[in-house]
């Protein structure tokens, strides 16, 4: 689900300082044209955050506002996720945020299995750069990288352990403008992170 278009002109954040660590990256998405949503962009929207974050967030796509900021995130869904971050006592400056595709869908359409193809290297670097300890994916299009097959409705909250790193799908904070009753679901599922942090290691050592 790509992120929501604005509803209602909600104070835009200040831009982050961007990690240097992330220049080159962001230089080439920002030029890139390795997809048709190339044609279509305002900007790319590489992503936010340390490079040494131990929690990262994937979701879609940009929507209308991340494609006009520049930033993941900053939309109507975007507000909702700040206020999911919060409930568990984190904020946006310490985890990283990305989508699938850097490029926004026309319309606000799901991404095309071409485009994900396409992107998907550098989605691929930014987890390699990051390094997290865990992640979390926002929707079934990030979901898809680790659980094929799945379904969303059956395997939100549930997480998978791979490669040293704790995998969890959670719906996309835009699922629930479309649907009031997964508000509720998706702040449970928030919920049970800092059980899963705890057990990643992070902050022991801190
Ligand atoms: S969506 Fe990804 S692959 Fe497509 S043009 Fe944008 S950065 Fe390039």
């Amino acid at each position: 689900m790509t992120d929501m278009p604005p509803t209602g002109s909600p104070a835009a954040p200040a831009s982050p300082a961007v990690d240097p660590a992330w220049a080159e990256l962001y230089e080439e998405i920002a030029d890139c044209p390795r997809c048709v949503l190339a044609k279509t962009r305002t900007q790319s929207v590489p992503g936010v955050g340390p490079s040494t974050a131990d929690i990262m967030l994937i979701g879609e796509a940009p929507g209308a506002r991340e494609d006009e900021r520049g930033i993941p995130f900053v939309g109507a869904s975007g507000q909702f996720l700040d206020e999911l971050l919060a409930s568990i006592g984190l904020s946006r400056d310490t985890v990283y945020i990305a989508n699938v595709v850097k490029c926004r869908p026309p319309g606000n359409r799901d991404p095309e299995p071409a485009e994900i193809e396409a992107c998907a290297p550098y989605l691929d670097r930014q987890i390699a750069q990051v390094n997290p300890k865990v992640i979390v994916t926002l929707g079934r299009f990030s979901m898809a990288r680790w659980f094929p097959g799945q379904s969303i409705s059956r395997i939100h909250g549930e997480p998978k352990r791979e490669g040293g790193r704790i995998i969890v799908p959670m719906f996309h904070p835009a699922a629930a403008l479309h649907r009031g009753d997964l508000r509720s679901v998706i702040h449970a599922d928030f919920a049970k992170l800092p059980a899963f942090i705890t057990e990643a290691g992070i902050g022991a050592s801190e």
